[in-house]
């Protein structure tokens, strides 16, 4: 490893010479290094004020934009490093290294966590944390704020990066550090979305895993006490003698919530398989000890969208059983809600069934510990959706980042709702959204950019730090060759 200085050193070099900071075998390392001054070219090649994409397979965001006039859906979607203006990010999309010595793995940013995890399970290993969705990339997750179950032990998806190799919005490659001479952007870059500049590579810390998970589903019968049950875990690291070393929650109902407590272990007595006829969720409510391998733990969520699968009747055993085992998987559903947003096909269903419209209501917010409970209260009682996942999350480290501030040492709960919701009469789209926001604002917590947002300027950028934001802007991308973050996650550009 090179310090953060020589790091800062080699970034003033510029375009593709920031090679990522572990050492790389050397084949691997000049690969890397010819994609990087490849994508470079590309990136300054673009046709001046043509939007810049990024052309992934795959996206986890729940923002579906309209075509704009004259171009289909069809078209606008089209594949990478075409004429529609999509940047080919295809070169960047592996696990470059894992390094077992040093717990470190260097990765493409837009390498998924399924590839990531098998790669570094190899070595009994895995990231600090892994979101529950197969296609969420590295870079998605630390832009975007990936969250999962070792949340509450080890933070969110940025708080374990040491080295990020950025292609900035001006067109510089940049290795961004804690330390480091671009240590503004590291700080930065969380909740900014590819708006401040693109992850090419990442150095991540990881962990050493045992084979099993030994789960324990704890049932609660108000969200008080399930609030004062993970104030216990965070305090103790376990709950009733079981250690933590996962933990989150579903709520069915307010006097139905479960907080599942996962221990690594290295032998059990028997596994489940939930990729099979039987659904992970509905698990929660039967037997309270379940074990699961490793693997299947971190995907125990992605075999049905967490629940989400249901709409698609995949479901129901008949349709499960004919329904492909590969097509079970959380791109697929996502795909097909894609193809049923652009084409409006449940929409115009719902209306010639004269239902009333129904609100997309997506989101997962950050509430304080000791306010969770109220907002349990208030989601069940204004928004009435079930199941709600619930994550306990801490910061990991002892500072706030800037874009997305969380108070150091302050235990939070994700609430994670997706779902559609009958609008009230007279109500038009983004009332129950709306009414989100502000309570989440009222209770001193956060919401997640990736889904719809309908703040004003001056709520969103008190809530995302404008004038951070404002300042990165202006070091990383002065012209605006990128969509702003507001542009992006209210207004959808
Ligand atoms: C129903 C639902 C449930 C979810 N549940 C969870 C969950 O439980 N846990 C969790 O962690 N997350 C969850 N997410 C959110 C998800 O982590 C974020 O949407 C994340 O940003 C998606 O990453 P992606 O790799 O799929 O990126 P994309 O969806 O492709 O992109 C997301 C954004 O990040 C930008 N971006 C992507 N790659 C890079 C890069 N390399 N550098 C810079 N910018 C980049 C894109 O421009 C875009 O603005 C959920 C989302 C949905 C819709």
């Amino acid at each position: 490893m090179t310090n953060a200085a020589d790091e800062g050193r080699r970034d003033s070099a510029t375009v593709a010479t920031a090679s990522p900071p572990a050492r790389l075998p050397a084949p691997v390392l000049a690969r890397h290094q010819a994609a990087v001054a490849a994508i470079s070219r590309a990136y300054a090649a673009l046709p001046p004020g043509s939007p810049v994409r990024l052309a992934k397979r795959t996206s986890n965001l729940f923002r579906f934009r309209d075509p704009p006039s004259g171009q289909t859906a069809r078209s606008r979607d089209r594949a990478p490093g075409t004429a529609t203006g999509g940047l080919d990010v295809s070169a960047f999309t592996r696990v470059l290294h894992v390094d077992p010595r040093a717990r470190l793995a260097v990765a493409g940013g837009m390498t998924t966590y399924e590839d990531l995890a098998d790669a570094t399970l190899r070595h009994g290993l895995m990231p600090l944390v892994v979101p529950q969705l197969k296609t969420i990339t590295l870079g998605g997750a630390v832009t975007g704020l990936g969250i999962e179950s070792t949340s509450l032990r080890n933070g969110l998806p940025h708080e374990s990066v040491t080295d990020m190799e950025i292609l900035t919005g001006d067109g510089r490659v940049v290795s961004a550090t804690p330390g480091g001479e671009h240590a503004g952007l590291y700080h930065g870059f969380p909740n900014s979305y590819g708006t401040l500049g693109y992850a090419l590579s990442l150095t991540i810390e990881l962990e050493p895993v045992q084979p099993y998970v030994h789960l324990r589903h704890f049932r609660f019968t108000s969200p008080e006490a399930c609030m004062e049950a993970v104030g216990q875990i965070a305090a103790e690291r376990g709950l009733h003698g079981h250690r933590a070393d996962f933990v989150d929650g579903t709520v069915f109902g307010l006097d139905e919530i479960y907080l599942t407590v996962g221990a690594y272990i290295d032998a059990a007595p028997w596994v489940s398989d939930y990729t099979g006829q039987r659904i992970y969720y509905r698990s929660l409510r039967g037997p309270r000890e379940d074990f699961l391998t490793i693997r299947d733990y971190l995907w125990r969520w992605d075999t049905d969208w967490f629940w989400c699968s249901r709409p698609f009747g995949v479901q129901h055993p008949a349709v499960r059983r004919a329904w492909p085992r590969r097509y079970r998987r959380s791109d697929v559903y996502r795909a097909l809600v894609a193809f049923d947003r652009r084409y409006r096909l449940w929409e115009t269903m719902n209306a010639s069934r004269g239902r009333p419209p129904r609100e997309a209501v997506i989101q997962d917010v950050e509430i304080p510990l000791e306010r969770s409970a109220p907002f349990a209260r208030f989601l069940a009682a204004e928004v009435g959706m079930s199941p709600v996942w619930l994550c306990p999350l801490r910061l990991r480290g002892d500072q706030s980042w800037l874009l997305y501030p969380l108070q150091a040492g302050e235990v939070y709960v994700n609430f994670g709702f997706w779902g559609t919701v009958p609008l009230p009469a007279g109500r038009s789209d983004g009332y129950y959204n709306r009414r989100v926001e502000s309570e989440v604002a009222a209770l001193g917590g956060r919401k997640s950019l990736y889904s719809t947002s309908f703040y004003s300027p001056e709520q969103f950028w008190e809530h995302y730090n404008g004038p951070a934001y404002a300042a990165l802007k202006r070091e990383y991308d002065g012209a605006g060759r990128l969509a702003g973050l507001y542009e992006k996650c209210v207004r959808g550009q």
